[in-house]
């Protein structure tokens, strides 16, 4: 999963493309990058592992001069976390530059990649994007615009992009709509982004989204839209409302917050803890959905469960050593509110089982008396081909234990997961149009033709 920013027609591009990397951070703390393209035609880019604030802060952004920029926040779907995997891309080609930043998996990039390979093409990268970035160089369309539409036409899977050619800012959102885009305005300039979080800290206000399928263009000539790609049910990602995306957002032209609240709400409907005395999340992604359970229920919400903020999302840890250390850096439960107390713990998904049997320990070490935990979204039975970094069947805890055999591995008291149903009803615009493959085995493509190889390389 990543984050992606891009704005055209502001002297200070990069500088506001990093502030919308801030409150992009969420979706990837691998590398972060920014391309900056002067009106001389000149791109510069400047990368790092890790943070925006880590590499992207200071004198960093000095040579990132121009009114064009765009910027990528990465979180691979494992694979080699290398600098030469961040992003945004940025290449030469005989037409001046292309740069691109790339949210999303493409599922036939092994394929394409092959294609090209006997072609004679040669990659820099294990990333699907690069995949991309070849094929725009070889579209033969005079225009940005329907150069993309050509690179993207027979390209399979999750895409939200944001690309510069020569002076042209191009956003694209492939025709399921997996992942979320939307387009803001600076004063003159344009604005895109993953989510409009990142709008309003540059002080941009929405437009509207990239619709699915759609390709907006960006320059002198103005503002050009087209729709050239096959039109496909959409598919939007339900995890980005579960999970994904931060509360203060709108996508999927709905409010995030108000999503999990409702999750919260038809969770405590569907699994209700009769015996509890109150409610707490495991802080940051399940506060609302906890908030809803403790509504619905006329539970007290309390803070139980007290995060560092100073330390990443555990799973973005790469490696199992490095996420089991983390569970305890990350979290500390508060005694007072927890001795003696039957408690409900709101958390918005289990993947592997293992910060939640972690965090079980550590409220019961805490005193509480009962734990009751309950889950706003279905067991997670499959991986995600699609850009969330879901590890393979093996690791995932639903896919090989059934949900009481979870809840005696975890050592809680009871264990609610929402239903697919109700997670369908209860966001906004559901219960269709969303992608709940993780969850039902739907997939709406067929698996790459080697998943492993999709982890090992691409993506993010
Ligand atoms: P675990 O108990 O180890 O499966 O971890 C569960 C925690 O991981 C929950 O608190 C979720 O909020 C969080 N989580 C779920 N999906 C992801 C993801 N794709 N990336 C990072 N964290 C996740």
């Amino acid at each position: 999963m990543c984050g992606i920013f891009g704005i055209r027609g502001h002297d200070a591009a990069a500088h506001l493309t990093q502030l919308g990397l801030y409150s992009l951070q969420h979706r990837g703390q691998e590398s972060a990058g920014i391309v900056a393209v002067d009106p001389s035609g000149a791109a510069r880019a400047a990368r790092t592992m890790g943070t925006v604030s880590e590499g992207l802060s200071g004198t960093a952004l000095d040579p990132l001069s121009g009114a064009m920029a765009i910027g990528h926040t990465r979180y691979s779907t494992a694979g080699s976390s290398t600098i030469d995997n961040a992003q945004p891309v940025l290449v030469r080609f005989r037409g001046g530059h292309i740069s691109l930043a790339h949210n999303g998996n493409l599922v036939n990039a092994a394929e394409l990649r092959l294609e090209l390979e006997e072609m004679g093409s040669i990659f820099n990268s294990t990333m699907d994007s690069e995949v991309l970035v070849h094929r725009l160089a070889r579209a033969t369309a005079d225009a940005p615009e329907e150069k993309l539409a050509q690179a993207l036409e027979g390209v399979e899977g999750a895409y939200c992009l944001l690309v510069t050619i020569g002076d042209t800012l191009l956003a694209a959102r492939d025709p399921r709509g997996w992942r979320p885009l939307v387009m803001g305005r600076l004063g003159d300039a344009i604005v895109f982004a993953s989510e409009t979080c990142a709008l309003d800290i540059v002080g941009a206000t929405l437009v509207r989204e990239i619709e699915p399928g759609e390709i907006v263009a960006f320059d002198d000539d103005g503002l050009r839209c087209i729709a050239p790609l096959p039109r496909r049910d959409l598919h939007r990602c339900v995890f980005e409302y579960v999970y994904f995306a931060r509360p203060d957002s709108t996508i999927f032209g709905g409010s995030v917050d108000r999503a999990r609240r409702a999750l919260g709400r038809q969770l405590a409907r569907e699994h209700p803890a009769p015996s509890a005395e109150l409610v707490f999340s495991v802080p940051d992604s399940s506060n609302s959905a906890a908030l809803g359970f403790a509504e619905e229920s006329g539970l007290p919400f309390e803070l139980a469960l007290i995060r560092n903020h100073y330390v990443g999302r555990t799973f973005i840890q790469p490696t199992q050593a490095g996420r089991d250390a983390k569970v305890k850096v990350k979290y500390n439960a508060v005694r007072d509110l927890l001795q003696g107390r039957r408690v409900v713990m709101v958390d918005d998904s289990i993947v592997r089982g293992t910060t939640t049997r972690g965090l079980v320990a550590m409220i019961r070490g805490a005193g509480a008396r009962e734990v009751h935990l309950r889950i706003s979204s279905p067991p997670i039975t499959g991986p995600c081909y699609y850009g969330i970094d879901t590890p393979t069947r093996e690791e995932l805890i639903a896919a090989n234990l059934a949900v009481d055999e979870i809840a005696s591995h975890l050592a809680v008291d009871s264990l609610g997961y929402l239903s697919l149903e109700g997670m369908l009803a209860a966001v906004p615009g559901g219960p269709h149009g969303f992608c709940h493959a993780c969850f039902s085995g739907a997939y709406p493509t067929p698996p790459p033709a080697d998943p492993e190889k999709l982890r090992l390389g691409c993506g993010c």
